[in-house]
């Protein structure tokens, strides 16, 4: 199983939207793929339609191992081959455990490890804080993926993201390599890209060199739509919209091979 992080460290960078985008698109391509919603405020886990009752299991008792395994992997409806392990707010309460548990980045990926014959692929949705859960999510990663809007507070999104990832290297507490960064709602009016997200998407590129840089995700509401109405871009007729992240899952699919 391969494990994706899709992480930034600011609010509103297209976190969840990249996460859920990537893990669709996959599970359509026949990987069986588990998507974990690693953020109290669970918007990955609405936007697939689930709604949690009090004391459903989800990533909080997955990690505190305080049901069987099974018990909080819960599968898309209406999807194949996608499965969610959901947050709801109390997930919140993981941080005290992971904090005294001595070994909180790596615990995640202790507890995937039962799982990566049963799952291809898995990627996980992080929070917007440098918090013990997003710590123990970069530990359980193989790859990350940073998506940060196409502006000033994007740019610093990703140095900070960037430095936490290189300080968890610094300790092997992650073997997590950038696999590619993804400017998220780049301004574009006709043929002309704004200032603003020119020059954001300048210096991202300056950080992380051109090699590393996906295409952009354009600022447009049919995101959103999709989002909403529980379909793909291509179902939308928007197919173009999609680009973003097809370069990433041609590379994805060469490393995984045939579903
Ligand atoms: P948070 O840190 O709060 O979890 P996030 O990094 O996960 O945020 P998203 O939730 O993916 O970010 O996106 C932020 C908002 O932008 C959402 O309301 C989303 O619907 C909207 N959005 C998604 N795609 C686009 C787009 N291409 N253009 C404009 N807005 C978009
Ligand atoms: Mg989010």
């Amino acid at each position: 199983m391969l494990t994706l992080a899709v992480a930034s460290l600011s609010g509103g960078q297209g976190k969840t939207t990249a996460a859920l985008f990537l893990g669709r698109k996959l599970a359509q391509l026949g990987y069986p793929t588990l998507l974990i919603d690693a953020d109290p405020q669970h918007n990955l886990t609405t936007y697939l339609g689930l709604e949690l009752k009090p004391n459903e299991p989800m990533l909080l008792e997955f990690i505190k191992q305080s049901v069987e395994l099974q018990e909080s992997i819960y599968p898309v409806t209406g999807e194949d081959n996608l499965f969610l392990i959901p947050a709801d707010d109390q997930l919140d309460g993981v941080v005290d455990y992971l904090a005294s548990s001595g070994v909180g980045a790596t615990l995640l990926k202790h507890r995937l490890e039962p799982l990566t014959s049963t799952f291809k692929i898995c990627v996980i949705d992080s929070p917007p804080q440098r918090s013990q859960i997003c710590l123990t999510v970069l530990g359980a990663a193989d790859g990350l993926v940073i998506p940060a809007e196409a502006s000033l507070k994007g740019y610093g999104s990703l140095v900070r993201t960037l430095d936490l990832l290189k300080s968890m290297q610094n300790v092997r507490a992650t073997q997590a390599q950038v696999l590619g960064v993804i400017p998220f709602r780049d301004r574009w009016i006709g043929n002309n890209q704004s200032t603003e997200s020119r020059l954001a998407v300048e210096a991202m590129t300056e950080e992380v060199g051109k090699t590393l840089m996906l295409p952009s995700i354009r600022e447009s509401e049919r995101y959103k739509q999709a989002i909403n109405r529980r379909q793909t871009l291509t179902d939308l007729g928007y197919s173009d919209l999609e680009y973003p992240f097809s370069l990433l899952i041609e590379s994805l699919v060469q490393q995984l091979g045939e579903p």
